[in-house]
This record gives structure tokens, C-alpha cells and sequence, in this order.
């Protein structure tokens, strides 16, 4: 089902009309579908429902906690990667039983955050890490379970800015380092190692990477010879952006998954982000002006790149769509971009597009994932406002920011 779509031609997001909204909020804002993030999140579930994994949402993904609050209800862990995303996701209610904490350069004040907190597992990503684990571990007397992260060495299909399972990449050990790694985690004696883990990108549309680690996997769970309790297979399962995107089927994966599951006795986790959100929201904003250039028409949105960073940051293409959709015809090309003093500041460019005019709004498309939760104040520009529709109804969840807040400093 679409939960954000037309009715004639008004923009829809559930049972609530976006061009009505645009009267109640001022624009720019971000319009979540509660429904359709429910859907995800049951649908990704139902995929890999024989083998029953713990599922711990990628809060970095979206880390506004009235949507933390909404996937915890539906039995949602969360994958954390920083002390505040830690502390948001339980404040969200999440248990520290369905948290795991990545990333590469965690300080001591997270690592004690993490050990009093009591979480799943601290995934370690390199031995000095697991060397100062185990020792604020036994400063607080407490063990500690930990995972650790593999680099399978594989290149999946993405944008070269979110690789992350190549050799080249900072993130986890690679396989011998990993094997050596576990013969010295021995000594480490405040910690239990209860997992291996992985996640090798983002935005990943074919099925064959995630098969292939499966793959090294099993390899490096033979030489060290070690039962692990859980295997975090990570996240990174794409959605489709572009119109000529093949959606990823995981049917056949989970058929592996499950076999891998038997086979080794373990729990499985993933950290899927964007495959629960990603489509879930757009970002409505009106066009400020439109400015004639020497060969395209500039339609100039007050939402810019502190509000919506994956074009400059990822050069990823968002449809932009109208809020009422028209018959006519615009002249030339069109180029959406945004107010930032930066000529990376823009969206998208179409060579056909409606007939477009001052003061119009539109809809920036699939913003849910990596939208509010990479945007900044970047040219002292206010948090915009974030909105969830349930229905028939609207709720702000997270206000605008007052300006004051950004005067004093
Ligand atoms: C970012 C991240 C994820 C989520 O990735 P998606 O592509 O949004 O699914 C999962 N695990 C780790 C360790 C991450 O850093």
C-alpha cells in the first residue's frame, strides 16, 4: 500500500491533504507516514520471520524519538552509534537487552555509558578498543558482552561514500586481524565476545553482496573455532530512489539466512535504517523565487542543504514533486535548488517538469532516511519542524527551532 500519494491531484500523505498543511505549518517541514513505517518495519520483519532476528533500527538513520517510540511498540531494537543516540533510544523506551553500539572511534565517557547501561553488545571495531573496554569494564567490575566486526572485504554495489565492507574502509577488522583478535580477546577477562557482526554499506539494491558475506562469514567462523552467540548481519538493504531502481528481494537471502542460522546454532541481528524509513517521509517546501538563468529556470526552495543533506553530501537524486499537480507545461528546464551559499546547495533538475510559479509548493520525495537526522544549522538556519501523520491526523514532533537558541553562540 501507498501511504503518500495523489488523490486527483492534491498530494496525500494518508488521509491528510499536504496543501492543507501548508497552511497550518509554515514550510519548510518534514511529513512522516506513520502508517507506512509500520508497514516497513512489519514487511522487513515478515521477510525474515523463520528466523526470528532481533531487528535494531539504525537510529543514525532517524533519530527523532517519536519515531524511535513508534518502532519500539512494534518490538524494535536499536543499533546506536554514539552515547547520545544510546540515551535517545532508551529514553524512547527501547531495552538495553535489544541495543547494539558500532562505530569506530567510541570515547571512554560512551564505553561507560554503554557497560552501566548494560547493553546487548558493544560491536568492537578494532584491539585497542576491546583493550580499553576491558578496562573501564574492570574499573566498574562489571563483564561486559561485546561483538566483533568483520571487514569482509567486499564491494557492494553503492555510492563510493557509503562503502563501508571494503578493505580500503575504516570500519571493522579484517579476517586475519579478526582470527588474531579473537585469540587475543582471551585475555581480555572483562569481556565475553557473544558476537561477530557486519555491515558492509548502505543503499545496497542486489541480494549477491549480502550473499557473499554470508559466505566469508562461515569461513571465519570455522578458523576461530567459536560458537558465537549472535551474528549481526548490519543493515544497508536499499530502496528505490530513481524510477529505473530494481527493488532488492530478500527472499532468497533470507532462505540463507535461515540455513546460516540452523547451521551455527546462533541469533541473528540486523541494523537495517533506510529499508524502514527511507520512503516514509517527504519534505514539503515552496519555491522562493523562480530566477531565469542562461539556459534552465531556477526554482529556488526555502529548504536547502542544512535541511536536506544526501544530494551535496551523497550526489543522491530526490524526486521533487508538486503539492497540486497541474496539466500544463513548464518552458525549458527546471532546476530545484536550495538558499545555502554553496553551489552544492541544490536538489534536482528536470527537463520537462509542470508549469511551476513563485510561492508553489512542492515535495522533496523519500527524505525519511539520512533527511532530519544529518541536517545542521549550517548559515545559522533554524531546525525545520518534523510532522507525523497517523490517518487523519497531524502531529508535530519535533518544533521548529527558535532562532534565539542559535543567537547566543
Ligand atoms: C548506518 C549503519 C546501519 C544502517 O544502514 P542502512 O543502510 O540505513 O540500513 C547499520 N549498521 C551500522 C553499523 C551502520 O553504521
Amino acid at each position: 500500500m501507498s501511504y503518500i500519494k495523489y488523490k486527483k491531484n492534491n498530494l496525500f500523505v494518508e488521509n491528510v491533504s499536504v496543501k492543507k498543511l501548508t497552511s497550518k505549518f509554515s514550510t519548510p517541514f518534514y511529513l512522516y507516514s506513520e502508517g507506512s513505517i509500520i508497514e516497513n518495519y512489519k514487511s522487513f520483519s515478515n521477510n525474515f520471520k523463520k528466523s526470528k532476528p532481533l531487528i535494531c533500527f539504525s537510529v543514525k538513520a532517524n533519530s527523532n524519538i517519536q519515531i524511535l517510540k513508534v518502532l519500539k511498540k512494534l518490538g524494535s531494537g536499536a543499533d546506536v552509534v554514539s552515547g547520545g543516540e544510546l540515551l535517545k533510544a532508551i529514553k524512547s523506551g527501547i531495552k538495553p537487552n535489544k541495543i547494539v553500539f558500532s562505530g569506530v572511534g567510541k570515547t571512554e565517557e560512551e564505553i561507560r555509558l554503554a557497560i552501566n547501561k548494560n547493553i546487548l553488545l558493544i560491536n568492537v571495531e578494532s584491539e585497542n578498543e576491546a583493550i580499553l573496554i576491558n578496562k573501564i569494564a574492570g574499573k566498574l567490575k562489571k563483564r561486559t558482552s561485546i561483538g566483533v566486526r568483520l571487514n569482509p572485504d567486499i564491494n557492494a554495489p553503492t555510492h563510493k561514500k557509503i562503502s563501508t565492507g571494503k578493505a580500503e574502509d575504516k570500519f571493522g577488522l579484517s579476517k586475519a586481524g579478526l582470527i588474531s583478535f579473537c585469540q587475543n580477546c582471551k585475555k581480555l577477562k572483562n569481556l565475553n565476545l557473544n558476537a561477530i557482526s557486519v555491515h558492509i554499506g548502505s543503499q545496497i539494491l542486489s541480494e549477491k553482496p549480502f550473499k557473499k558475506t554470508l559466505k566469508v562469514l562461515e569461513e571465519i567462523i570455522k578458523k576461530t573455532k567459536i560458537n558465537f552467540k549472535f551474528v549481526d548481519l548490519g543493515g544497508g538493504f536499499g530502496i528505490v530512489y530513481k524510477k529505473n531502481e530494481k527493488k532488492i528481494n530478500l527472499k532468497s537471502y533470507s532462505n540463507l539466512v535461515e540455513r546460516f542460522r540452523k547451521k551455527y546454532d546462533c541469533n541473528i541481528i540486523f541494523e537495517p535504517g533506510r529499508a524502514i524509513i527511507g520512503n516514509t517521509a517527504i519534505l514539503v517546501a515552496r519555491v522562493q523565487y523562480l530566477k531565469k538563468g542562461s539556459n534552465k529556470t531556477f526554482a529556488i526552495l526555502n529548504a536547502g542543504m542544512n535541511d536536506f543533506m544526501r544530494t551535496a553530501l551523497y550526489d543522491a537524486i530526490h524526486n521533487i514533486i508538486p503539492v497540486v499537480k497541474n496539466s500544463k507545461k513548464n518552458k525549458g528546464s527546471l532546476e530545484f535548488v536550495g538558499p545555502i551559499c554553496e553551489t552544492t546547495c541544490k536538489f534536482v533538475k528536470y527537463n520537462k517538469y509542470q508549469s511551476i510559479n513563485q510561492l508553489d509548493y512542492v515535495a522533496i520525495a523519500d527524505v525519511g532516511a539520512y533527511g532530519a537526522s544529518l541536517s545542521s544549522n549550517y548559515n545559522t538556519k533554524p531546525f525545520i519542524a518534523e510532522v507525523i501523520v497517523s490517518r487523519n491526523e497531524a502531529r508535530v514532533i519535533r518544533k521548529k527551532q527558535d532562532i534565539k537558541s542559535l543567537l547566543n553562540q
